[in-house]
């Protein structure tokens, strides 16, 4: 029988409370205003103080999070440095106001740094025809003016960055406090999301890239319409497979930690697998625009949030299937593109 994810500390920390989950590593949840209603921030102790683990999301919740944080278990204490795994707004939000907050340098990707400010920080990014064309295209009809408006409003959620940050790269090794820590990064759920991998210890800080419960959102962005994520993410689990060792301690961004990542890698990849089972079952029937497909994969209805999620996720997925030639794109005459069997 495969073996089943174990949870070793199955309550998460109350608000403002840290527990420690290894020798000199603490886990903290800090609050986000949607569905999923958490972030898990780790520290690591570094010298004289702590290397943190991602921010949280740029709002008043959070920043009161950290006051709590620093003026109640960790009092007294030093943030060293602040590693951002990547450049969505739930990890990066506060990493502007943490540095300048606490004296804390920050750490993270040339991509993730770059990404955040495109994405959430330029302020033509989001609002270009290119975003409500691409909808339009894939059938959204008068959903597409909603998503315009709402759905990407969460990425606005983020603080200016500091100034200077130190880039990091796959194959890097930090030495923070007594531990080294190899640099790996995936792509997929974000461009070059970075995780920490301490051998010697047994603890992979996995970020978005491996979650308990939850398939990491792989999404299709308008800038690069054709773009394979998926393709990458499925090659980033086979990496993580190959380089991390199963019986780490799995320390993710949200949910619990676990131990049994190698069980998860395969589960997420049948995930996978199953929806592109689901995809060439319902465009057998008919040619789909990537809307009509959306039945098929989600339970609606969805509001604005999930539903630009929902798109770009199905997204990935046809595009995956068109790259490796599954399916190939038709079109009917109407403007709208639809996949086909092919
Ligand atoms: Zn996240």
């Amino acid at each position: 029988m495969a073996k089943t994810l174990s949870f070793p500390y199955p309550e998460p920390p109350d608000p403002g409370a840290i527990i420690e989950v290894a020798p000199g590593v603490l886990w903290a949840r800090f609050p986000l205003p949607f569905r999923l209603n958490h972030i898990n921030v780790f520290l690591l102790a570094d010298g004289d103080g702590w290397a943190v683990i991602d921010a949280g999301i740029a709002d008043d919740a959070s920043r009161d999070a950290w006051q709590a944080l620093m003026a109640g278990p960790l009092r007294g204490e030093r943030l060293t440095r602040l590693i951002v795994t990547h450049s969505h707004p739930d990890h990066i939000g506060l990493a502007g106001w943490l540095c300048a907050r606490f004296g804390a340098a920050l750490v993270t990707s040339q991509t993730a740094w770059l990404t955040c400010l495109y994405e959430s920080l330029a302020p033509d990014a989001l609002d270009r025809a290119t975003y409500h064309l691409d909808y339009l295209r894939h059938g959204f009809g008068d959903h597409a003016e909603t998503l315009m408006q709402f759905g990407h409003r969460y990425l606005r959620m983020v603080e200016p960055l500091p100034d200077t940050f130190r880039r990091i790269v796959a194959g890097d090794v930090l030495h923070i406090g007594e531990r080294d820590f190899r640099v790996l990064t995936g792509d997929g759920h974000a461009p070059e999301q970075v995780m920490l991998h301490c051998a010697s210890d047994g603890l992979f800080l996995a970020a978005d890239q491996v979650l308990a419960n939850i398939t990491p959102n792989v999404s299709v962005w308008a800038t690069d319409p054709d773009g394979d994520p998926l393709g990458l993410y499925l090659r980033s689990l086979a990496m993580i497979g190959r380089e991390v060792s199963d019986d780490v301690l799995v320390l993710p961004g949200h949910q619990l930690p676990f131990r049994g990542l190698h069980s998860r890698l395969k589960a997420l990849a049948r995930h996978h697998e199953d929806r592109f089972s689901r995809i060439l079952a319902a465009c057998s029937e008919a040619p789909r625009s990537v809307f009509e497909l959306l039945p098929a994969l989600f339970r609606l209805p969805l509001g604005p949030h999930e539903t630009s999620f929902a798109f770009s996720e199905a997204r990935a997925h046809v595009n995956r299937m068109v790259i490796e030639g599954t399916l190939r794109w038709v079109d009917l005459g109407d403007g709208t593109a639809r996949i086909s069997p092919n």
